[in-house]
């Protein structure tokens, strides 16, 4: 199970709408559940795909290792897609992270995956407010 904070959420969730028309990307990190989001630009900007800027990339996965944490998860949206992994998608999964789906239009749907050697897995997702 995957378990993110809700305001880290709702963030990526933004994210994704702001990038409309374009696929938006990112990674979420943290310890036992996604506390930090990290924005990263697409490189390839396109309704169907995304590639993340390497630097911003590398930027982030830099601060991630500094702050003790732990990469989760990459998102990434289908403006006008599926929540599922495309092809492409699949192809491109390389980290041994979740990775997270956002469909926006018709209507925004989340989903979590474990891909590996081109398999897909669906993972549940949890939404939890603060325990301060
Ligand atoms: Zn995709």
């Amino acid at each position: 199970m995957l378990k993110i904070r809700k305001e880290i959420y709702e963030e990526m969730i933004n994210h994704c709408i702001n990038s409309l028309p374009y696929e938006a990307c990112g990674i979420l990190a943290g310890r036992e559940k996604v506390s930090y989001i990290y924005k990263i630009r697409n490189i390839e900007p396109s309704s169907v795909s995304y590639f993340m800027d390497p630097l911003e990339q590398l930027r982030a996965m830099k601060e991630i290792r500094e702050k003790n944490i732990d990469m989760i998860a990459i998102y990434h949206s289908h403006p006008w897609g599926n929540a599922y992994p495309s092809q492409k998608d699949r192809e491109l999964a390389t980290y041994e992270v979740y990775y997270l789906i956002i469909a926006i239009e018709p209507k925004i749907e989340v989903k979590a995956f474990v891909i590996k050697d081109n398999k897909v897995q669906e993972i549940d997702l949890k939404i939890e407010q603060d325990d301060y």
